[in-house]
């Protein structure tokens, strides 16, 4: 019974790639970026919001990469506004 893997109690937890370092991490250490059916692009810190969404894990290297790359964009099949960037830099900062 050691094996925790063969017990169908437990829960997994869900797991996302970030978009920065393509690592799988624990869908709650990630930023959800989201393109709302309205088209619009927001950050989601509940996991619920509706639309298209990216990973994105609270790193300031993999903030720049997706920025640099523009694989977010590419991703959410929209451009990225500035003050999306700009939350999400906060947010990173925030976060030490
Ligand atoms: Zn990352």
């Amino acid at each position: 019974m050691a094996e925790a893997k063969n017990n169908p109690r437990e829960k997994k937890q869900p797991e996302r790639l970030c978009m920065g370092c393509n690592e799988k991490r624990p869908k709650k250490e990630l930023i959800r970026i989201v393109r709302t059916p309205e088209g619009t692009i927001e950050l989601d810190f509940t996991g619920k919001k509706s639309g298209r969404g990216a990973y994105l894990c609270h790193d300031a290297h993999c903030l720049k990469k997706i920025r640099k790359s523009g694989r977010l964009a590419r991703m959410l099949e929209s451009p990225i506004p500035e003050e999306v960037w700009d939350s999400l830099e906060e947010e990173l900062t925030l976060d030490g």
